[in-house]
């Protein structure tokens, strides 16, 4: 049957088109009952494979690059890579990041230069998952997990503060504030050659 073929109306409405246009009636397409019809998908569709989730007994396995969860990443010695520029901020098209930034003194270095994230919030009612943050940040600081698990039942729990989405200190990490240790200014974290498996790189497994 062609895609511009009418599909054959049954019942009343059948019914009503035979009696406006004198047409016959519309050829049937299987001489089983309809009873008998119904059950064949039925009984067809058991020998099929199946494909029931069984979430969450198993859970399910992402792609590598699934868009999960934010991360804000440290350097290797513990300092955060967020520079507080809201970079991030201004690329979201749901309006969904909100970072107020604040100075490193001496007495305080929370990261590398200037300034850093002082208040950092995402709001996962609103993000939509796209990926543009992260391409937005000039540091590597932020970057997505590949953990979906983010369902909760109010509103308030669903805005993530800075201390939930920052990755985790790993061992030879120390945790900010403290002193610059990987050189004498901020360029010295980001020109130096990456070590490989080291703890610079951005964390992409699922948190503890
Ligand atoms: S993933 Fe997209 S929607 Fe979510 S915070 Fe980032 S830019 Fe905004
Ligand atoms: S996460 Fe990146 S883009 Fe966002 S404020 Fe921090 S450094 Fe800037």
């Amino acid at each position: 049957m062609s895609d511009l073929t009418p599909a054959p109306r049954t019942g009343g409405a059948e019914v009503a088109r035979r009696a406006e246009t004198g047409a016959p009636p519309a050829k049937r397409t299987s001489w089983l009952p309809a009873p008998a019809q119904g059950f064949g998908v039925t009984f067809s569709t058991m020998f099929k494979k199946v494909t029931t989730e069984e979430y969450p007994d198993v859970p399910k396995q992402t792609k590598p690059r699934y868009h999960g969860r934010h991360v804000l990443n440290r350097h290797p010695d513990g300092l955060e890579k967020c520079v507080g520029c809201e970079l991030c901020a201004w690329a979201c098209p749901a309006d969904a990041i909100y970072v107020e930034g604040g100075d490193n003194t001496e007495d305080a270095r929370f990261s590398p230069g200037e300034r850093y994230g002082r208040v950092y919030q995402i709001n996962y009612l609103r993000c939509i998952f796209c990926g543009l943050c992260i391409e937005a940040c000039p540091t590597r600081s932020l970057t997505m997990s590949n953990d979906f698990e983010l369902a909760d039942d109010n509103r308030q729990d669903l805005i993530f503060t800075k201390e939930q989405l920052m990755a985790p200190l790993l061992p030879g990490m120390e945790a900010p504030p403290h002193p610059m240790r990987l050189g004498s200014d901020e360029r010295d974290y980001y020109l130096r050659d990456p070590e490989p498996g080291s703890a610079a790189e951005p964390v992409v497994g699922e948190r503890p």
